[in-house]
C-alpha cells in the first residue's frame, strides 16, 4: 500500500490519509496491539530511546549482573526504590485511555505490552499480556514464591531507616542512577518463605520471555487480522518477533512511534507522532 506513508514525521498529528488507514483498520475489529516504551512517556516514564533511536545512558539492568553477586543486587534494589516510586505515581495516559476504549467497543481483542509499568490495566484493559513481567510483583528465585512489590518496598524501607538518596536519571524497568556512595551501605531483604534471592517479575535483558507467555501471545496474534505496534522501535528481539509472525500471516502492520522502527520495512503504514494524540483522534474516528 502506501510504503512511503511513514518517510515524514508527523509533529503536529497523524495525516488525514494515515488516520483514516488506521481507523479502518480497527473499524474492522479483531486487532491486535504491541506496546512499548514510547506509549508511556507521556505518563512521565523515560524510555530507553529518544527520538533518534539512541539508547541513552541508562544501562539497563541485565540477568547475568542481577545474579552475578551481592553487590549488584544491592544496586539494583537500592536504584530501583527510587525509580519504583517514580513508576508507582505514575498514571494511564491519553494512549493507554484510548487503548482500553478500542477494547470495551470490541475493536482490540488483546494487548501485548512489553512495558512493566502496569499502566495499561490501570486505564481498564483487560486482555493484557505483560510479555516481560510487572514491576508490581517480586519473585522469589528459590521457592518461586510471586509476592507485592508494595510489601518490599515497606520491608527495604524498615530495613534501611533514614536512607534516602536523590536518584538522577530514571528508566521504564524502575532502574535509577545513584552515586555509588549512595549505594554502599544499603540492606537487601531476602525471601520471607525461604530466604532465597528476590528478584524483580519482570524479564531482565538476558533472560527469556516465559514459553507459555509467548505461546499466549502467539496465540492472539494468529485470531487477529490485525497488528498495531504503539510505541516500541522493536530493539529487542522478543516483542519484533509478533511483528514477523503477523508478516508471515499476511495480516496488516501499523507502527505509530517516534522515530523510525527495526519493522518499518514489514509495516503497511508507519506514523511518526504523538501517541496520546494519535490515539484520541483515532478513537473519535471509529466511533
Ligand atoms: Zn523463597
Amino acid at each position: 500500500m502506501d510504503g512511503a506513508a511513514g518517510a515524514l514525521a508527523d509533529p503536529a498529528g497523524p495525516r488525514a490519509g494515515s488516520l483514516a488507514l488506521l481507523a479502518d483498520l480497527v473499524a474492522g475489529g479483531d486487532v491486535v496491539i504491541l506496546s512499548g516504551a514510547g506509549l508511556s512517556t507521556e505518563s512521565g516514564i523515560p524510555d530507553y530511546r529518544g527520538r533518534s533511536g539512541q539508547a541513552r545512558p541508562v544501562v539497563p539492568m541485565t540477568y547475568q549482573a542481577f545474579t552475578s553477586g551481592a553487590a549488584a543486587r544491592r544496586r539494583y534494589w537500592a536504584r530501583s526504590l527510587q525509580g519504583w516510586q517514580r513508576i508507582a505515581g505514575a498514571v494511564p495516559n491519553a494512549g493507554h485511555h484510548a487503548v482500553a476504549e478500542l477494547e470495551r467497543r470490541g475493536q482490540v481483542t488483546g494487548v501485548i505490552t512489553q512495558n512493566v509499568d502496569g499502566l495499561h490495566q490501570a486505564a481498564g484493559a483487560r486482555q493484557v499480556v505483560e510479555l516481560h513481567g510487572s514491576l508490581d510483583r517480586v519473585s522469589c528465585l528459590r521457592c518461586g514464591e510471586r509476592t507485592a512489590r508494595a510489601d518490599l518496598d515497606r520491608r527495604l524501607r524498615a530495613a534501611n531507616p533514614g536512607w534516602h538518596a536523590r536518584a538522577t536519571r530514571f528508566s521504564p524497568d524502575g532502574d535509577a542512577v545513584l552515586a555509588d556512595d549512595q549505594v554502599a551501605g544499603f540492606a537487601v531483604v531476602d525471601c520471607q518463605s525461604c530466604g532465597g534471592l528476590l528478584k524483580p517479575d519482570v524479564v531482565f535483558f538476558g533472560e527469556n520471555v516465559p514459553r507459555l507467555r509467548v505461546s499466549e501471545c502467539s496465540a492472539l496474534v494468529e485470531r487477529a487480522k490485525a497488528l498495531i505496534v504503539l510505541g516500541s522501535s522493536l530493539t529487542v528481539m522478543s516483542g519484533y518477533r509478533f511483528v514477523r509472525q503477523a508478516a508471515k500471516l499476511a495480516l496488516p502492520i501499523v507502527i505509530v512511534n517516534h522515530g523510525r522502527t527495526r519493522g518499518d520495512a514489514l509495516a503497511r503504514l508507519t506514523v511518526d507522532a504523538p501517541l496520546g494524540q494519535t490515539l484520541t483522534a483515532l478513537v473519535a474516528r471509529c466511533r
